[in-house]
């Protein structure tokens, strides 16, 4: 017994000694893929649990100033709740640190894949950095910055003294008293030539004294340079990533990735009548199916990917199949279609998303992530994410005809411009609803529904308690998650299966 717990204890020595090498700061700039294997399990929660943070970074990024106090308050708990690094004085949070570097890299290869999906990744990384980064003691900062080979000296509290007045004529919106309280550091020009060019900072001898308010920035511009230029190279091996068939499955689900409830799982079949669809579409939709809804009934037609992305939202919210088949069939003969045609051409894809047909697959409604970033519609499609593909000034006609007030439109479309569709969509249902804060993240248009309902059914009492309890829900979602989505939907992966050679994908060539 004392032998074997003694070897426990060396090994644990060892182990622990490995990680202290491998992650000397909690803070990373993720320079060095991962070496090691993992089980596909953690693969994916890793990734999931990655993905959740990044989508909350990304909804306190345009609700609050960033790096406010509520900010950083609201991240630091999500940090906290997720088991990522959140306290940059943790001494003994390697495997915390493990999760962030590994997670990183592999939704760097699920987020490499598009213009979009690169952009939005690097964002939220961007923003996820600048605060940690502001969350460093000094001492950490300078052995991060060392660590990172930033090294930039800060300047002694003489020399400050000394350099005083300049430092104060030359950088805008500093005072004296607050040079006197700030930190600067010694600069190599190339490293400040932004500041140097806006005329932001006091040069001296070939050096830019920078003060600390600004060094964020220097380091955030070298992150950027250095992350987009490996998003890059990661893209170019996408083929043989594509070419795995353990990983492309789930790279593909994660930057199509929804991380809510299952709504493939129907609570409300046969729940609804056909007759409420049209009341429903107008109170309860968001604006993507309430658009195809429009368009079903204006043309008595829609094209398959409309078809699919509305046929599955309606089977999500409650539409059986027989109910689905006549809905879909008294609209179409309405049109060019006739019932035997119909029956011919179109029940069989009906049948088939209720998996009756084919390889019987239950489908799965499409999340936002899937509508926002595949299949984008063309001419005489419907289909589509309004947010994301709609023409801003269509949006705007439309947001008008549907009587959201100026003011919200303005809101609307500046989310839009800033690509938050998610968040665009967010503040439409606000409006809609008038529930001064939505107090959940959407992710799926089934989501929305089922949250409209709540709000409408429950009357103003559920309206409060919805703006009161946005973090219970979204804890309430997250442990839902845990349950149903630790591996996401469509993975088809072998639960104790490793993963090997993840670092393949990112050796420069
Ligand atoms: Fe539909 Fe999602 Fe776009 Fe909203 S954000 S319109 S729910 S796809």
């Amino acid at each position: 017994m004392q032998f074997s717990s003694g070897r426990g204890r060396l090994k644990q020595a060892r182990l622990a000694g490995d990680r202290r090498e491998l992650y000397p700061h909690s803070l990373q700039f993720y320079l060095e893929p991962p070496t090691e294997n993992i089980s596909l399990v953690e693969f994916e929660s890793f990734a999931v649990d990655r993905l959740r943070l990044l989508k909350v970074v990304e909804n306190l990024g345009v609700s609050y100033v960033k790096n406010n106090e509520s900010y950083k308050t609201k991240l630091e708990s999500e940090l906290r709740k997720l088991k990522f690094p959140y306290k940059a004085l943790a001494e003994d949070d390697y495997e915390a640190r493990r999760k962030d570097h590994i997670s990183h890299f592999i939704l760097r290869l699920a987020y490499c894949q598009s213009e979009d999906l690169r952009r939005w990744f690097l964002q939220q990384e961007m923003d996820l950095l600048r605060y940690r980064f502001s969350e460093l003691t000094d001492c950490l900062r300078q052995k991060f910055l060392e660590h990172i080979n930033l090294s930039f000296e800060a300047i002694s509290e003489d020399l400050k003294n000394e350099l005083a007045n300049d430092l104060c004529t030359s950088t805008p919106g500093l005072s004296m008293p607050k040079v006197k309280e700030q930190m600067f550091y010694k600069v190599g020009l190339a490293d400040a030539v932004d500041l140097f060019r806006a005329r932001r900072v006091f040069i001296k001898d070939g050096f830019a004294y920078v003060p600390l308010k600004d060094i964020d920035v220097i380091v955030l511009n070298n992150y950027r340079t250095k992350l987009s230029r490996a998003l890059a190279l990661t893209a170019r091996s996408l083929p043989s990533v594509q070419s795995d068939e353990r990983l492309q499955p789930l790279l593909n689900h994660l930057s199509h990735s929804y991380i809510g409830p299952d709504y493939s799982v129907q609570k409300n079949t046969g729940k609804i009548s056909l007759e409420q669809i049209d009341t429903l579409s107008v109170k309860s939709f968001p604006l993507c199916m309430r658009q195809l809804h429009k368009a079903l009934r204006d043309n008595h037609h829609l094209r398959h990917g409309g078809r699919m992305q509305y046929g599955l939202f309606l089977k999500g919210i409650g539409l059986t199949l027989e109910q689905a088949l006549e809905f879909w069939k008294k609209e179409f003969i309405r049109g060019k279609v006739d019932a035997d045609k119909f029956d011919k051409g179109y029940a069989y894809s009906i049948r088939h998303n209720y998996g009756k047909e084919g390889k019987r697959t239950d489908y799965t409604p499409y999340s936002c992530m899937k509508i926002i970033m595949s299949n984008p519609p063309s001419q005489g499609d419907y289909h589509g994410c309004p947010f994301r593909h709609s023409d801003p000034e269509l949006l705007k006609q439309k947001l008008q005809s549907y009587k959201i007030p100026p003011s919200g439109a303005t809101q609307i479309l500046e989310l839009v411009k800033g690509m938050h569709y998610q968040l665009a969509c967010q503040k439409y249902f606000e409006l809609t609803h008038d529930v001064e804060d939505i107090g959940f993240s959407l992710n799926h248009p089934n989501q929305y529904f089922t949250e409209s309902q709540k709000v409408l059914t429950g009357g103003r009492e559920v309206k409060k308690e919805l703006s009161n309890s946005g973090n219970s829900q979204q804890k309430s979602n997250g442990q839902e998650n845990m349950n149903t989505n630790s591996t996401p939907t469509s993975s088809n992966t072998t639960a104790d299966a490793e993963l090997e050679g993840l670092e393949a994908y990112f050796t420069e060539d």
